[in-house]
């Protein structure tokens, strides 16, 4: 299934996930994130990515797919690029390697006020999805609530 494709949709214990279906070694870039750019601060969904400078990107598949993990194997970075109509560009790299049939994730690093249990399952995991430099202020303000 999705043998030859880059990525593809594939399942898991929280709905849809993005599963590799190549081989990639650490640093690689995985895929573009293609999708419609939205510039309005004020916007928001499920699935959309931020870009930053007020504009968000809202992902086709398979990619607006990718779930959150404590221990991800790949990360989300803004790419410049001048010479394209939209000059920000949004890259998947591979952070780790990664073989054929391994789901793709990501560390949604949200903020504190964004934060949910997190059940990503990894030796690592926070316990909560929010960002590693968050966690600290984040858990002091549960105790205290
Ligand atoms: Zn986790």
């Amino acid at each position: 299934m999705g043998k030859g494709k880059t990525a593809y949709i594939g399942r898991s214990y929280l709905g849809r996930t993005v599963v590799s279906g190549v081989s990639f070694d650490s640093g690689d870039l995985v895929a573009e994130i293609k999708g419609e750019v939205v510039f309005d601060p004020d916007y928001g969904s499920d699935y959309c990515m931020d870009l930053g400078v007020g504009c968000v990107l809202e992902p086709d598949p398979p990619f607006r797919y990718l779930n959150h993990s404590c221990e991800p194997n790949c990360e989300l970075l803004i790419c410049d690029d001048e010479d394209q109509a939209v000059p920000l560009r949004l890259c998947l790299f591979a952070t780790q390697k990664i073989q054929p049939g391994d789901e793709l994730t990501i560390d949604y690093a949200w903020a504190a006020d964004s934060a949910i249990p997190c059940q990503c399952g990894s030796r690592a995991c926070r316990g909560w999805i929010v960002a590693a430099t968050e966690l600290s202020s984040f858990e002091r303000s549960k105790s205290v609530a």
